[in-house]
């Protein structure tokens, strides 16, 4: 067995090491015997989406969010298809904004892909911090790190999870990131995978039985060292709150 993983612009969206991704869901496969292609997908490069299994659209500055915007006009219908067909995607911060219809900032607006119907809109205040999740996904928590300016408004979209500390897609909904289809798109930054091997394993998961029938899953492996990373960085948090808006200052 083989998946390919579509590694989306890595050229202009890379911020906080979120190639990190890619190398998990490689090793994670192959330590477990499947064979793992990873394509890097520069900025005006075609993309045959039917030959691939997984896509990271990681994150970026607002100013190179507009130019992979010009790029992703192209094949927003590929990806649309792609999508709505149970293709895996993992999209982080400028990568989730851009799967929406639009991300406002102070001075204009990016048109996004709208496969998701969420909005974004820019305010000054960024919200920086640690954050950990609780996804009905996963029976552990998620845990990472979020660094954005936008508020990310999802409508009738089902989050990712819900903020146990942190500040989420708004700062004050309670609630982090969407889960659509296969699609898990998210603030959280940076190695989002190797910290959290339930996130990995899943996607990698449907990306298998969306390739090679209901059948094929994945044989566990040996995490007792991912898993006390997680639990310590759960556990250094277990007695906060989350951070509403209001303290953002006191925070940041
Ligand atoms: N430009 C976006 C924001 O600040 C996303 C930044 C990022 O990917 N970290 O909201």
């Amino acid at each position: 067995m083989k998946l390919t993983i579509g590694h989306l612009y890595p050229d202009l969206l890379n911020l906080y090491g979120d190639r990190g991704n890619i190398q998990c869901f490689r090793k994670r496969l192959e330590w477990r015997g499947i064979d793992a292609e990873v394509v890097p997908v520069l900025s005006g490069e075609k993309i045959d989406f039917s030959s691939l299994d997984i896509v990271l659209l990681g994150g970026g500055s607002d100013r190179e969010q507009e130019l992979v915007c010009g790029y992703l006009k192209d094949i927003r219908d590929d990806f649309q298809n792609y999508v709505e067909d149970g293709g895996v995607v993992l999209a982080v911060c400028g990568g989730y904004q851009l799967l929406g219809k639009y991300y406002k900032t102070q001075t204009k607006t990016i048109e996004g892909l709208s496969i998701l119907d969420i909005t974004t809109e820019w305010e000054p205040q960024r919200l920086v911090n640690n954050i950990v999740l609780n996804s009905p996904l996963f029976d552990t928590p998620v845990v990472g790190f979020e660094n954005h300016g936008g508020r990310t408004y999802i409508g009738n979209h089902t989050p990712f999870g819900k903020v146990f500390f942190g500040f989420g897609n708004t700062g004050d909904s309670g609630y982090e990131g969407v889960v659509y289809k296969n699609v898990i798109a998210t603030y959280l930054h940076g190695p989002l995978l190797p910290k959290n091997p339930q996130v990995c394993d899943y996607l990698l998961e449907r990306a298998l039985k969306r390739r090679y029938g209901p059948d094929a899953g994945l044989e566990p492996l040996p995490d007792e060292m991912e898993h006390r990373a997680n639990s310590y960085i759960a556990g250094r948090y277990s007695d906060k709150k989350y951070i509403l808006k209001e303290t953002i200052k006191k925070h940041t």
